[in-house]
């Protein structure tokens, strides 16, 4: 077995209205079945999703937040605006994003953006990845997969990786239930979640800083499918036990 991950050369800087999909194509002869993976980041500046910080106005509630965590009220404010749910309010903004993923500060990056500007997540990361699939798809015929990546945090281990918050064109898990092991037991929880292996790996050639490499090519995997979004990886609430857990903290906490 054998697969291959490509950086996707000479990506400009990317702005508002710029069409992701032609400038991928441009750039990479892309093939049947091969994995297209992008950083939320140019997404989200192609999606005129940058924000100009002395255009937010903190609310009271923000503030008190901001002060609390030792945040800049106006990030603060935004992180409100963006989140369905607040899941953990201190020492870190912890929160549903409207469409569905839980991160940190709802996404909102400061990196990479030039001036006293921030840029926020894609308004919703699965229809930004079905877009560029199906725009990818008429400019060049190919059946390709577009998985849209963020760098997040995770709980009980420091360090970052690459995680998918959109996805079109995938299968976002490699379901292993009811297959064998090695001695014939049955598999019962296995459900593997390709989709982030797959971002992990393409976060590895993009970095994080001023490589100037937001998009990856994987081949060699076969994981196309007619499947649109990332819903199934994300726990129904009556199955979500660690929110609940912090839910059940944060209220001992405060009485
Ligand atoms: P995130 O993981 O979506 O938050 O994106 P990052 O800010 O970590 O950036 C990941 C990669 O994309 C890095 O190599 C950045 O230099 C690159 N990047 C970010 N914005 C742009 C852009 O507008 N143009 C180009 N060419 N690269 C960018
Ligand atoms: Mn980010
Ligand atoms: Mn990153």
């Amino acid at each position: 077995m054998n697969i291959s991950l490509f950086t996707v050369p000479d990506i400009p800087l990317i702005h508002e209205g710029d069409d992701i999909a032609a400038i991928v194509c441009e750039r990479f002869d892309l093939q049947d079945r091969d994995i297209v993976i992008i950083v939320s980041t140019i997404v989200a500046k192609a999606e005129g999703r940058i924000i100009e910080l002395s255009d937010v106005t903190p609310s009271d509630r923000a503030l008190a937040i901001a002060e609390q965590n030792d945040r800049d009220p106006r990030i603060v404010q935004m992180v409100l605006d963006e989140s369905k749910e607040i899941i953990l309010k201190f020492p870190f903004l912890l929160v549903e994003t409207q469409n569905g993923n839980v991160c940190v500060n709802a996404g909102i990056d400061g990196s990479n953006i030039d001036g006293d500007r921030v840029v926020l997540l894609p308004e919703d990361s699965d229809r930004s990845a079905k877009e560029i699939r199906e725009e990818i798809f008429a400019l060049t015929a190919r059946k390709v997969s577009v998985i849209v990546t963020d760098t997040n945090g995770r709980a009980f281990r420091d360090g970052q990786t690459g995680v998918a918050i959109g996805v079109s064109g995938i299968t976002p898990t490699r379901d292993w239930r009811g297959q064998c092991d090695l001695f014939g037991k049955v598999l019962e929880v296995a459900n593997e979640a390709v989709v982030d292996e797959i971002a992990g790996a393409a976060n590895l050639l993009f970095g994080e800083g001023c490589d100037g490499t937001p998009v990856v090519v994987v081949r060699g995997l076969d994981f196309y499918a007619e499947h649109e979004g990332l819903r199934p990886i994300h726990f129904p609430r009556s199955e979500d036990v660690i929110r609940d857990a912090i839910a059940h903290a944060s209220t001992q906490e405060t009485g």
